[in-house]
């Protein structure tokens, strides 16, 4: 049985166990400790205590610790692969991928923290010197969905440690146990500078974001937690960081490579049964091409092979639970009642009678004030719609509470330029959705959030600034008391 990870120890929970379930099988894979507010008090003490210990480990002795973690990371990459897809459902390939990638993670930032630096500035007067210092915050929570359990932890945990700052992760319910199995990455980390609490958001999540001893809430989930989150932070003034839905559209020109176009849209509706925060989730056509485009999009999506994540052949994995399912099949329903045409899908395969799967699902005939087009679908789902043209296609692009990312496939420069400047989306991507660069700051605009991971400014977020004025030459300075 995995346990929690704190202060350098396995720890039970104080609210008992839960089990892990298999989206491919429902079956029970595996059981592990269930933490309460007496362990989130814990992690937070310890982590308090080892901050001031962390912070002055020289960055070249952190980096080093770091680059050890993404050394483990490989050196394990098969069995954290295979957890990972034993209790997300994703496929095996693209979960060995992540790890290798939560791996480069790890080597870019120890290295960014070991370049990290201040700056002297120009002082008001010849005797006095200025400098701009770059301090860790303290004890940061990190918060993470179960979407992606070890990449989007990643994107908090190795910017904060490089910074020097201690972590208390709270990992996603359905999603513990795989997190649980991390502690063995850190062990060789000083006690308490990484903690593991498993347990309830609106317990453990709620306490560490209202804990006075926790200076920044870094965290990945849906808006309205996050809306939650912000309210709870604003009585200690912590600092926030929050990555939150989005409800992404891809414009196809009729300009554009239509082949490479319909397969961007098919994989990045469909990656991860569309349980991405970037899934393409509205896809805007010239009307030109749309019917073209809609047949080309049905073939593929009819395609796609169903199936288990450990089976090498299955390219659409299973949803993470049974409710989420239903949830996006509410959303497909009322869309279709409210006369939506559900092109193909819409249903659970009959090919898969257990695990919760849910065909690829193509609509048409959608309208913007439906919930399919408003909310997000954190599902297989892909809405077609033909627009008049380009100027409308990035009008109704805008028309979203939400502003994560947004994929344009044209061949017109003036379009991409026009694009650029007027879509609002964090992430823009031109020809080639969803691709993430560690080097890349990723992040959302309007309800999607607030803050950028990754990139110089993910390292930014989880640092303070002081300015130091220091006097070399001590004395009175004319314009104190008392005035002649
Ligand atoms: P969620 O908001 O339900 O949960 C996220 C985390 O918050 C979990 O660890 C959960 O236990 C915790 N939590 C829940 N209630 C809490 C509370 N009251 N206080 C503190 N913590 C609490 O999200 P989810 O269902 O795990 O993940 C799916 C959502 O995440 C989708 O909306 C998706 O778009 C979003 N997401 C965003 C990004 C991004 O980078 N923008 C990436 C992945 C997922």
């Amino acid at each position: 049985m995995r346990k929690l990870w704190i202060n350098g120890q396995e720890v039970d929970g104080s609210e008992g166990t839960q089990v892990a379930i298999d989206p491919a099988t429902e079956e029970i894979i595996a059981e592990y400790a269930w933490g309460g507010t007496a362990e989130a008090d814990q992690a937070v003490a310890v982590a308090k205590a080892a901050f001031d210990g962390w912070r002055r480990t020289p960055a070249g002795t952190r980096a080093e610790m770091l680059h050890e973690i993404a050394r483990r990371m490989r050196q394990e990459q098969e069995s954290l692969a295979v957890d990972l897809t034993r209790e997300t459902g994703r496929a095996l390939r693209k979960n060995r991928g992540y790890v290798e990638w939560s791996a480069q993670c790890f080597d870019y930032y120890a290295e960014l923290g070991r370049h990290s630096r201040g700056r002297v500035i120009p002082s008001p007067e010849a005797s006095q010197l200025s400098l701009v210092l770059k301090v860790p915050l303290g004890v940061v929570a990190a918060i993470v969905p179960w979407n992606y359990p070890l990449l989007l932890l990643v994107w908090k945990l190795a910017p904060a440690l490089a910074a020097g700052n201690t972590v208390v992760i709270k990992p996603a319910t359905y999603t513990s146990w795989v997190t649980l199995g991390f502690a063995r990455l850190f062990d060789h980390l000083p006690p308490g500078v990484v903690n593991i609490v498993a347990g309830s958001g609106r317990l453990v999540g709620d306490h560490l974001v209202r804990h006075p001893d926790v200076r920044m809430v870094a965290f990945t989930g849906s808006t309205e937690v996050g809306q939650h989150i912000m309210r709870m932070a604003a009585d200690d003034m912590k600092h926030i960081h929050l990555e939150l839905g989005g409800k992404d559209p891809l414009i196809i020109c009729a300009d554009s490579d239509l082949e490479a176009a319909c397969r961007a849209a098919v994989w990045g509706g469909f990656l991860n049964a569309g349980q991405v925060c970037t899934s393409v989730e509205r896809v805007y056509v010239e009307r030109v091409v749309f019917r073209d485009v809609l047949d080309r999009v049905k073939a593929l999506a009819e395609g796609l092979v169903v199936g288990p994540g450990m089976d090498p052949r299955s390219e659409v994995t299973p949803m993470i639970r049974p409710e989420e399912r239903d949830k996006v099949h509410q959303q497909v329903i009322s869309a279709q009642q409210s006369g939506a045409l559900i092109v193909t899908g819409g249903r659970k395969p009959a090919s898969q009678p257990r695990g919760y799967f849910y065909e690829p699902t193509v609509l048409t005939g959608v309208s913007e004030d439906m919930l399919v087009m408003r909310e997000e679908t954190f599902g297989p789902v892909l809405p077609v719609i033909a627009v008049d043209d380009f100027d409308e296609a990035l009008r109704r692009s805008n028309q979203s509470q939400y502003g994560l990312g947004a994929t344009l496939f044209t061949n017109d420069a003036r379009k991409v330029k026009q694009y650029m400047e007027q879509i609002e989306a964090g992430n823009v991507w031109v020809n080639d959705p969803i691709v993430d660069n560690l080097a890349g700051p990723f992040g959302g605009m309007k309800r999607s959030g607030i803050g950028r991971e990754l990139g110089e400014e993910g390292f930014e977020e989880f640092l303070e600034t002081k300015h130091v004025h220091w006097e070399i030459e001590p004395g009175i300075k004319p314009w104190w008391y008392p005035w002649e």
